[in-house]
């Protein structure tokens, strides 16, 4: 079984909504991918580039649309605090 489990990881399945790029679940394992909101980490630093999208830029956990309503909340959480912290450029 392990076996056919790496053949199913390498197999592009899961589609960008944004760019329609396809990625495999080893994409998702490697952070290429975020499945929850089906949008490609390109696509997302595309928008931590832009100045007109709040992404990235402004993540705040104590304010109600970051906490609970944006559908990119995760990945801004994370790419923001890798932003913050330097390890991550953008
Ligand atoms: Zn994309």
């Amino acid at each position: 079984m392990k076996g056919s489990f790496s053949l199913l990881s390498s197999k592009k399945l899961l589609e960008c909504v944004e760019c329609t790029r396809r990625f495999s679940l080893r994409d998702i394992a490697d952070g290429f991918y975020w499945p929850i909101a089906g949008v490609c980490m390109n696509c997302y630093l595309f928008l931590a580039k832009n100045s007109r999208y709040c992404f990235a830029k402004q993540f705040d956990p104590d304010h109600v649309d970051c906490s609970k309503f944006c559908p990119d909340r995760g990945v801004c959480g994370v790419l923001s605090a890798r932003i913050e912290r330097g390890i991550l450029e953008i």
